[in-house]
């Protein structure tokens, strides 16, 4: 558990930016504790110097960016070491998995970039071979059949100081267990009435090898064996023997499984003895999760916010899962680098969500299209240019890149501005439009607001300024401080703007003293309805652009329709966000 305080700084929260290249992936490889035992392993031989890695979702719920990490450094391995990476589903819980969750999360693998073409496993591909290798278990005296009830083995599997108790039903003949285990799996007994055990030491320190359960009744079928089974096997159990099944030399897994390692060892290691699996087994390695300020990870927590309609689905943008993180405008670029910069280690890992948003700034630099959009409109009239006319004005598509051409748009009578970018008793410093100054309409013209206009509550309607035709944007003329953004009513378009602030408004929601659901920011959503500049009117979902000044957005991926645009902003241009 974090000792992370609500609200306080996250204590040894890391920023792993600072030492990267700017507008760019990193391709220069850093080394960690994993690559180093891949390296020793390859230096001996131990596997030949192959690497097949895996990354084993189950599909009970839609990826997030905790699953990002694992994946890309699953897949990042076996491509750095010329190796495979399977995706394997872990779909052993046929109550809790569902087809629309497989879905997703092979969308979302093959989004962040990687492919599993001829590489994807079903743990379920491997129920038969797990229930023959349960009847070894049985012959060789190495697991029985329980008949107490759960309470009761609760109570009997003792503590963390004290040892537990064995089973009366332990020493039971191999005879009448497999007799029983095949009566479970025929459907003979009922959910509950009987567990089929592995028989290690009941006495043992490590609880994880008090005789654990490898295999229960359940009469339920599952999405992708029918009513094939009502008997299913268990995480350790299948998770060992699927990994030595398809020769994963480096099974790596999250901190928590560090105890359950003895047991994965121990599964595999009788196998191997008894030639049912051939040597060396799988080595399994464990690294710390990623957590994320401002962010719950538990995906009964995840699933809980969306059942329960505190988000609009597991794609809402303000969600930090995959499906949220590509519809308010992140890039798989942007993901992996993220991951990259957070490393591995083994210890406890909480990261800044500034620090995703860099890593999306840093990927959009360089790439993304300007545009400009003013997102809180006030009217500008410019009495001196003549209605029904307009002058074409133009800028670059990319300021670094004069090769994506230029895009362009109409200066004309009646142009908008944001609310923000005048004041009417401007404080010091503030070289924007203020009554009788003057400021630069970018890439066109400079404009001086000669006076303004207000509604019954006191607030500025319409500014009424003037151009100056000599100040033309790129003609050399003079210059004035202040450069503004703004979008002509000639040819500018309009469309609906999602400004999202964080959907938690403490760090680490988890750490509070109340349910994490009291600190649901309930200002996580603002729409606007803003002005365009024309060039964004065939933006498509996506496709990222920088509104000057105002941060990046794209277009939402559901809600956005040619003619009726919707977009996202997925971050804004400066570190340190606000609240909107
Ligand atoms: P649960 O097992 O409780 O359903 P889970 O988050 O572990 O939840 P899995 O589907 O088992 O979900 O995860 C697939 C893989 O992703 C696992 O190998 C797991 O270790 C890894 N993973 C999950 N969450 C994180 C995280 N926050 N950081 C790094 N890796 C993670
Ligand atoms: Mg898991």
């Amino acid at each position: 558990m974090s000792s992370v305080t609500k609200g306080a700084p996250i204590k040894g929260a890391v920023s792993a930016s600072s030492a990267t290249p700017v507008g760019k992936e990193e391709s220069r490889v850093v080394s960690n504790f994993i690559r180093q035992i891949i390296d020793a392993d390859n230096a001996s031989g131990k596997h030949g110097g192959k690497v097949i890695t895996r990354f084993p979702p189950e599909p009970n719920g839609y990826l997030h960016i905790g699953h990002a990490k694992s994946i890309c450094l699953n897949f990042g391995l076996a491509k750095d070491y010329a190796g495979v990476c399977h995706l394997r589903f872990d779909d052993t819980n046929p109550v809790k998995e569902d087809i629309e969750y497989e879905e997703s999360i092979k969308e979302m693998v093959q989004w962040l970039g990687f492919s599993f073409k001829d590489h994807l496993f079903y743990a379920s591909d491997y129920f038969d071979t797990l229930y023959a290798f349960a009847q070894h278990f049985i012959e060789r005296g190495l697991a029985y059949v329980d008949s107490q009830s759960a309470e009761e083995m609760r109570v009997n599997r003792g503590t963390l100081t004290e040892p537990g108790v064995d089973s009366p039903f332990r020493n039971r003949s191999a005879e009448e267990s497999l007799r029983l285990f095949d009566e479970m799996k025929r459907g003979l007994h009922a959910d509950g009435t009987h567990i089929l055990r592995l028989k290690i030491d009941m006495a043992s320190p490590n609880i994880n090898l008090r005789d654990p359960a490898i295999y229960r009744i359940r009469h339920t079928g599952h999405h992708r064996t029918g009513n094939k089974w009502c008997v299913y096997p268990m995480y350790d159990y299948t998770h060992c023997i699927s990994d030595a099944l398809e020769r994963i030399t480096h099974s790596l897994c999250t901190l928590e499984f560090e105890a359950h390692r003895p047991l994965y060892d121990w599964v595999l290691e009788r196998l191997v003895e008894s030639g049912k699996l051939p040597a060396p087994n799988p080595q399994q390695i464990e690294f710390a999760r990623l957590n994320l300020s401002y962010t719950v990870m538990s995906k009964r927590k995840l699933l809980e916010l969306v059942e329960k309609g505190y988000v609009d689905g597991w794609d809402d943008p303000r969600f930090w899962t995959l499906a949220g993180l590509r519809r308010r405008g992140f890039t798989p670029a942007s993901i992996r680098l993220f991951a990259e910069r957070a490393g591995v280690s083994k210890a406890h890992q909480w990261i800044d969500m500034g620090d995703l948003e860099r890593a999306l700034r840093d990927d959009l630099d360089a790439v993304a299209a300007r545009g400009m959009a003013v997102l809180d409109p006030i009217r500008v009239v410019i009495e001196n240019y003549p209605e029904g006319q307009f002058e074409e004005c133009s800028a670059p598509v990319h300021p670094h890149d004069e090769s994506r051409g230029k895009r362009s748009f109409k200066f004309c009578r009646e142009v908008f501005i944001e609310r923000d970018d005048f004041m009417e008793n401007p404080v010091k410093g503030f070289f924007r439009l203020v009554p009788g100054g003057e400021v630069r309409l970018r890439h066109a013209f400079i404009i001086k607001c000669e006076r303004i206009e207000k509604d019954a509550e006191g607030n500025v309607t319409t500014i009424y300024a003037s151009y100056d035709p000599a100040t033309k944007s790129g003609t050399g003329g003079r210059n004035v401080k202040g450069a503004i953004h703004w979008v002509g009513k000639a040819d500018g378009i309009q469309a609906e703007v999602r400004l999202y602030d964080r959907l938690f408004n403490v760090e680490n929601p988890d750490a509070g003293e109340g349910d994490y659901k009291d600190y649901l920011n309930p200002h996580s959503l603002k729409l606007v309805r803003a002005w365009l500049e024309p060039s964004l009117a065939s933006a498509r979902p996506d496709q990222s652009y920088q509104f000057e000044r105002n941060g990046y957005f794209t277009p939402d991926r559901k809600l956005s329709q040619p003619g009726a645009l919707v977009f996202n902003r997925a971050v804004t241009l400066k570190d340190g966000w606000k609240p909107v």
